[in-house]
């Protein structure tokens, strides 16, 4: 059966016509979901009994199951959540200086086959579906709900990849924007892909201004196609031929992440690289930190290298930023609850 989150509000409104009843409903049930944020059909107490019976026979109201939950000392939440068949997904709320940012899940696995990432090690079974995206953000939020917060901030960073599951992550994301959904402003939803071009150029189609960020991590062919099969198939120039074309369509200012690993990509040619490759994008480049995925043998570049890193694109003038670690005491690299759970 169907969940209720699956539905955006253009859904519900359909739904409602094709069932005989009023379509402005939508945002009164919308509210009932979003804001009020009830668990059961019975709370929607302006709504008929004939609907919510309907309602009943359609459609599940489900919550995720909480199957763990880490902590770290600064204040970053990892959530391990079981599906209704059983999978288990990552996410991971966490506390920056702007406001509370959550980090969701888009596919159970992950096909992309990155060397350095712990989500890649288990192959993807399936993606998710819309109402399971929007459940991620949901949960955060009623988790914030007991100390009366609100969150601010959505990544699509978690295990999977974003455009591989195109269509179900835009509908969830047009549920989590909606004004009468989840409420979160379009400039605070981001999405990470690894450089799947046929995504980017439908995202650039869009009329939604969400931020897009691209995982670039090397920034020539050889050492790429090396730490990341997909650019096999979509090499740096066709890359950045899509995100001109992006750029030229739309003014959002392009973010690239770029782990930092120990002397495999963090020396003085690649930063002259990064400057030759961004020169003509509205974009910033965010050095992260890696984090240590103990099967696999890359190392985090140390101080020194990451430091001198961040110099030298200063220098050639590179918008950078070097980005906080969050959550390094628990499991919080991509995956990796997820991977020790099902060892
Ligand atoms: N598939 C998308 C989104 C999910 S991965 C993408 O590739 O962008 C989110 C980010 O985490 C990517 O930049 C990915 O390369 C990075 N990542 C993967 N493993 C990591 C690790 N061990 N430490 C830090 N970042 C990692």
């Amino acid at each position: 059966m169907k969940s209720i989150y699956d539905l955006n509000m253009n859904d519900l409104n359909e739904y409602l016509l094709e069932n005989n009843f009023k379509s402005f409903h939508s945002k009164q049930i919308f509210k009932w979901l979003y804001e009020k944020r009830i668990s059961s059909f019975d709370q929607m107490s302006d709504i008929s009994k004939t609907m919510i019976e309907k309602f009943k026979e359609d459609f599940t109201i489900e919550d995720l199951k909480i199957v763990d939950k880490q902590v770290s000392k600064d204040g970053t939440e990892k959530y391990l959540f079981a599906l209704s068949d059983g999978s288990l997904i990552e996410t991971v709320l966490m506390i920056f200086d702007y406001g509370y940012s959550a980090c969701v899940t888009s596919q159970v696995g992950c096909n992309m086959g990155c060397k350095f990432c712990a989500s890649g090690l288990l192959k993807k079974q399936r993606d998710l579906t819309s109402g399971e995206i929007v459940l991620q953000v949901l949960m955060i939020q009623k988790r914030l709900d007991e100390i009366n917060e609100r969150l601010g901030n959505i990544v699509v960073m978690g295990t999977g990849e974003p455009f591989d599951n195109y269509d179900n992550v835009m509908k969830a994301l047009s549920i989590i924007n909606d004004p009468y959904g989840l409420a979160i402003g379009a400039r605070h939803i981001s999405i990470s892909t690894c450089g799947l071009v046929p995504g980017i150029n439908r995202f650039a189609l869009e009329q939604v201004q969400y931020n897009l960020a691209i995982s670039l991590h090397a920034p020539n062919d050889e050492l790429r196609n090396q730490l990341m099969p997909i650019n096999n198939a979509y090499p740096l120039d066709e890359l950045f031929k899509a995100l001109k074309n992006y750029a030229s369509s739309n003014n959002r200012r392009l973010t690239f992440e770029y782990l930092l690993i120990q002397d495999l990509n963090d020396q003085e040619i690649h930063a002259k690289q990064i400057k030759e490759l961004l020169k003509d994008l509205n974009a910033y480049i965010n050095l992260i930190p890696y984090n240590k995925v103990s099967e696999l043998d890359y190392e985090s570049s140390n101080e020194e290298n990451s430091l001198r890193f961040y110099d030298l694109l200063k220098k050639n003038g590179v918008a950078v930023t070097l980005r906080q670690k969050k959550g390094d005491d628990i499991d919080a690299a991509c995956g990796q609850l997820r991977a020790n759970k099902l060892k």
